[in-house]
């Protein structure tokens, strides 16, 4: 079955949840309101699902390939790309001055969910370039930002993420790749990367690698690493291009999943050294990439909603088509379509209520994003930058881990169709799996969680979300459906849960860190439960005022029934997980390491 993109949930959550009216009255977004959202989305769908998605399988089928330096994209994803740059989809939500189109990212984040349904493996590359040209205008001198940007937003070159070498992955303090100062103000660039996406490949004219390095001299540790531009082209006076630059792609990797992504190791200098050019000051590389990073690691949350929306569609065409066993109600005479057994109807409904919770709990947090950023009350924005932050760790950590979830339940409802490759179902699982390593895996957003975003401000922004959801469960008992009545009991149950771990995360990280970090992946997994169900009961309070007003009825009941879907059988692992949080952590560390 072909994807088709889910336009109406991604407008109603955008309009209904992350009040799209609102981020339209923030100057410099009056021009994208509800119409322009619609506008927008329709034509991003049309490139998506017509160019973009039928080329998902033929990049598994046929991968990029390497030989002597050169990387060869999938058959297509050249051509898809130049359409991709030529309708202005890179420069989407870049600004205006630089090419780009400006859009809030309340609009840009479904519209990149679009992109990563259709094809993860030809998302990735816009998805970088996306970070490079975010960390460029954050930290960037005036002259990189002219020589790079505009390049980047048409879609000529791309940008890369070079953090990676074989002994630093998680842990970049353990960088080693060095830069050596020139007479001229350059540097020379030293060292190998390893797991570069897209650090060769055939769809661009040049290649900006972003790379992190240690001047020579610098600290130990992280205070100790800069931030270079490392083109793959040298750029002449007039900005054209130029001499190959020292780097070189020495070989792409064999994968599981994502197979037309190409995975570049990348040796620089081995011929005298690569020229770099110093991003911003000398070591302050980490707080810039970090930047590129949060940009990266919202957007990799947002892959997991994306490849989680493609399985859910694919497993629910499936259902209604494979014929298998007599209804345990009896309401067929016969063998009848698999959707009619409660138990097919459990998995997609668990695929649907994790997909939709986490595209609301998203798109909230990008109305925050671009509050955060263009809203006039400084006030307003310090809070707004502030519930992002958090939010990213759950829109990474957590729509990830779902993700995982609901692409093995799309193989499930398949059955053996599911395991052999034909269906297409098994991709969606394979690829799913880079989602919850890569941009820092699932441990290391959930350490960030528990260490800058809870315990730094002293749980001030955890225990706002808790009110937040406090607010929302005083509207859900002045209704009285079945609904919402559970939804009420539910969320409540859940909200207490999570304060009480807050509690226990801010005061213990300091006096007995093993016994709050062996939680920190159940913190995380808790909260994106609550704040996802959260979204989900905010949507059902919506939805019974439109069903009442008769509004696209079809669309509103379903939403009804999946919010109280999601109270009732995901808002309901968050009492278990804060049991375990609470009282598990000498069970995961009591062991000694010899008996392991
Ligand atoms: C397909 C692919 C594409 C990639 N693209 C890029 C890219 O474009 N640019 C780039 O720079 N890198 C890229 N990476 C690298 C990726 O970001 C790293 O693989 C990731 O950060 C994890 O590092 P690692 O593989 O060294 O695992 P390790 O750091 O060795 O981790 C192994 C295990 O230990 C756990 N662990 C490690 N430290 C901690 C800790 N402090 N607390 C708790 N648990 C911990 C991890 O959670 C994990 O389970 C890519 C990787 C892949 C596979």
């Amino acid at each position: 079955m072909s994807y088709r993109a889910p336009v109406k949930d991604m407008l109603f959550c955008m309009t209904e949840l992350a009040h799209l009216d609102e981020v339209a009255k923030i100057p410099g977004f009056e021009d994208f309101g509800a119409e322009t959202a619609q506008a927008v989305l329709e034509e991003c769908a049309k490139l998506n699902e017509d160019v973009v998605a039928p080329l998902n399988w033929e990049g598994d089928k046929n991968p990029s390939s390497w030989k002597d330096g050169v990387v060869t994209t999938t058959p297509g994803f050249k051509e898809a790309f130049r359409q991709f740059a030529e309708g202005g989809w890179q420069g989407m939500q870049h600004p205006v001055e630089f090419g780009g189109q400006g859009l809030p990212k309340t609009i840009g984040a479904a519209c990149i969910e679009m992109l990563n349904s259709a094809n993860l493996s030809f998302a990735l590359c816009p998805l970088l370039t996306d970070g490079a040209i975010e960390a460029l205008l954050t930290a960037g001198s005036p002259e990189q930002q002219q020589a790079f940007i505009p390049k980047m937003i048409e879609g000529a070159w791309t940008g890369t993420m070079n953090l990676t070498e074989p002994q630093a992955g998680s842990d970049l303090a353990l960088v080693r790749t060095r830069a050596e100062p020139q007479a001229d103000g350059t540097y020379k660039i030293f060292g190998t990367k390893i797991f570069i996406t897209y650090g060769e490949h055939d769809m661009a004219e040049n290649i900006v690698h972003l790379v992190l390095a240690r001047v020579q001299g610098a600290p130990e540790g992280v205070k100790g690493i800069s931030l270079f531009i490392c083109p793959k082209f040298l750029l002449n006076a007039d900005g054209s291009l130029g001499a190959r630059n020292d780097v070189h792609c020495v070989s792409i990797e064999h994968k599981i999943g994502i197979k037309a992504s190409p995975t570049a190791v990348l040796q620089f200098g081995d011929h005298g050294g690569a020229v770099g050019y110093l991003i911003g000051q000398e070591n302050r590389g980490l707080e810039y990439m970090f930047i590129m990073m949060n940009a990266a690691r919202y957007a990799v949350g947002v892959q997991g909603i994306a490849i989680a929306e493609r399985a859910y569609q694919k497993a629910a065409a499936f259902a209604k088509e494979r014929v298998q066993s007599r209804p345990v109600d009896g309401s067929l005479p016969g063998s009848g379509p698999i959707i009619h057994h409660p138990d097919v109807k459990r998995m997609l409904m668990t695929m649907r209520a994790l997909t939709e919770g986490c595209r609301a709990m998203a798109l909230t947090a990008a109305a925050a994003y671009d509050a955060a950023h263009k809203h006039p009350d400084a006030e307003v924005r310090r809070q707004n930058q502030a519930y992002y932050e958090f939010m990213v760790a759950l829109v990474k950590g957590y729509s990830t881990e779902a993700s995982l979830e609901v692409t093995n339940l799309g193989v499930q409802v398949h059955g053996g169709m599911g395991f052999i490759e034909e269906t297409g179902a098994a991709q969606y699982y394979r690829d799913a799996k880079i989602l919850t390593i890569y941009e820092g895996t699932t441990a290391i957003q959930a350490n960030d969680l528990v260490g800058r975003k809870t315990v730094r401000d002293g749980g001030a922004t955890a225990r706002a979300v808790a009110q937040q959801v406090a607010a929302t469960e005083v509207q859900l008992a002045a209704r009285d459906s079945v609904a919402a009545r559970s939804m009420h009991k539910r969320l409540q149950a859940a909200r207490e849960a999570y304060a009480q771990v807050v509690d226990f995360v801010v005061g213990n990280t300091k006096a007995s860190p093993n016994a709050v970090f062996a939680g920190s992946v159940p913190y995380l997994m808790l909260t994106g439960n609550l704040v996802a169900g959260w979204q989900m009961a905010r949507a059902l309070l919506v939805a019974e005022e439109r069903l009442a007003a008769g509004e696209d009825t079809d669309f509103m009941r379903a939403k009804i029934s999946t919010a109280r879907f999601y109270a009732e059988h995901i808002l309901t692992r968050v009492p278990g997980l804060r049991d375990a949080i609470l009282e598990g952590g000498d069970s995961v560390t009591a062991l000694a390491l010899e008996s392991f």
